[in-house]
């Protein structure tokens, strides 16, 4: 099987290795034969609010409400339902397992084992996040509280967060908390990577898929490299985006009609900047929490460039990541390509420093004062990192709806209308975020497996609901 490289870039904010039916991180470990240690974290993210709005999410579900009803006692209720309904989805979710839902065999199968749970999912499943906050929280400021929750998820609002994403985030945090793999993210994927060559596979660094190879029929059949090389295979799997997938790697071939529907509904959502530090401790304040997120006076900035900044110190849970005495510091913030091309090399480097020295002001005045003076080690990357580091169009951080969505309806799952091609990643059913993403990759294998006779499958049933699914999608 061709593949075209899942090497998952990750960042700390929300990490998931433990138990359940979602636990898709830890599944993949085990199936290769390996088991990360892990650190919990006691809290996912403290956000930093406009008139003085501080909240930690903490591991322990209770606790948490209880800090949020704390601001918001007038809506403890509201707050409890629609947390309530949050949980309703999670609970479905995890208790299926999860496979393809382009596979009509598994489908059924689950449909059978589990009807309320299914119904559950697809009543959902056209739903977003604000119109249900909305039927039982009044608060403008905790209505915008549940739209920060949602950025985090989707990087738009909560009457643009599909339900069903929202509620993955909103309660995987608190069942069995967060856990922080030992010596850093990286070392997920270094795992993976090592169980996988363990079990005999072959994994190709620095392999930059310049075109997917289609024969005469039209058929996916293998990749070719920006050195010449070519590979063939029976499969073609695909984990750049949708837009550098039928636009870069198939350029020249007509877009099927399906990612033109895909095209319309979604835009690329905006990049980002990001800024790594290496920083004196002393510069924290004790008990400083690992996750931060802060929007400081004005919630209407919470989407535009640099309005809101996210915060990652993950040598407060591993010290062993950076010298004795000193801490690692990620910042990133919404940032557009649009702002980074067309300036010379000098500009640019100016125009870094100047974006990143108002941050650190910023943070100094909010969290960290002596931030500046405490700064051995600083690296700033802006879109153009994103774009060329991960191969992204622009740098996106992925999908974004146009217009409100019905949910997650729009959204295209794993074939696609190139015979033989597959897309995995954040561009296809369910979106961004990582455990969205493994869940895509799931879906993905199963359905190539299904397709390439490692399961059952049945055809005449596959047609029928690949049809169904189509149509479904055109109703976005
Ligand atoms: C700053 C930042 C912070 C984030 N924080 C979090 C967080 O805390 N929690 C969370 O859940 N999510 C977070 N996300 C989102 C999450 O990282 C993404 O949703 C997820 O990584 C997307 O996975 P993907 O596999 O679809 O794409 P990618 O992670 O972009 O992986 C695609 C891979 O394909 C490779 N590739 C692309 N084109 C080619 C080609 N032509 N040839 C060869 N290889 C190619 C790329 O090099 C890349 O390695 C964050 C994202 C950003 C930018």
């Amino acid at each position: 099987m061709g593949i075209l490289l899942m090497l998952v870039h990750l960042s700390c904010l929300v990490l998931v290795i433990r138990s359940g039916n979602l636990n898709l991180i830890t599944q993949a470990l085990e199936a290769v034969g390996c088991k990360m240690q892990v650190i919990p974290d006691p809290t996912m993210v403290h956000f930093h609010l406009p008139n003085n709005l501080s909240v930690r999410v903490h591991r322990e579900y209770e606790k948490f409400i209880q800090e949020l009803t704390s601001y918001f006692p007038h809506e403890k209720e509201g707050i409890l339902k629609f947390f309530g309904e949050c949980w309703k989805i999670f609970n479905a979710l995890n208790s299926l397992e999860l496979k393809s839902l382009e596979e009509p065999l598994y489908l059924f199968g689950q449909f059978f084992q589990k009807p309320v749970e299914c119904l559950t999912l697809a009543y959902y499943l056209p739903q977003n996040a604000g119109d249900i906050a909305r039927k039982y929280i009044k608060d403008p400021q905790l209505l915008s509280y549940i739209d920060v929750e949602c950025f985090l998820v989707s990087t738009v609002n909560a009457l643009q967060t599909p339900m069903i994403n929202a509620s993955m985030v909103l309660c995987d945090r608190h069942f069995e908390g967060i856990n922080y793999p030992i010596g850093g993210v990286g070392g997920i994927a270094k795992s993976l990577a090592k169980g996988l060559v363990d079990k005999g596979s072959e994994i190709l660094y620095k392999a930059n898929v310049t075109n997917i190879i289609l024969d005469e029929n039209g058929k996916a059949v293998g990749v070719r490299l920006s050195d010449g090389r070519e590979f063939f295979a029976k499969t073609v799997i695909s984990n750049a985006t949708r837009w550098d997938t039928f636009g870069k790697l198939l350029k020249g071939e007509v877009i099927p009609k399906e990612e033109e529907n895909f095209q319309n509904v979604y835009v690329k959502a905006p990049s980002f900047l990001s800024i790594h530090m290496g920083i004196k401790a002393e510069v924290l304040p004790p008990d400083t929490d690992c996750h931060h997120f802060v929007l400081e006076d004005d919630w209407t900035k919470l989407e535009t460039s640099y309005g809101s900044l996210f915060l990652s110190i993950p040598t407060v849970l591993d010290s062993s990541l950076a010298p004795e005495g000193r801490h690692i510091l990620h910042i990133f913030t919404v940032s557009s390509m649009e702002d980074w091309e067309g300036i010379g090399k000098e500009e640019y480097e100016a125009k870094k420093q100047f974006v990143a020295d108002e941050i650190i002001c910023r943070l100094e005045k909010k969290l960290f004062p002596g931030l500046k003076s405490s700064i051995d080690f600083m690296e700033v990357g802006t879109p153009k990192t994103h774009r060329r580091y991960l191969a992204r169009v622009d740098g996106t951080y992925g999908p974004m709806p146009r217009k409100t969505p019905k949910g997650l309806l729009g959204m295209p799952f794993n074939t696609t209308g190139v015979n033989g091609l597959y897309c995995v990643g954040d561009s296809c059913f369910p979106g961004q975020g990582v455990i969205a993403v493994a869940f895509s990759g799931v879906m993905c294998a199963h359905r190539v497996a299904a397709d390439i006779g490692l399961e059952k499958k049945s055809p005449v049933m596959d047609t029928m609901l690949l049809r169904l699914l189509g149509w479904l999608r055109t109703l976005a």
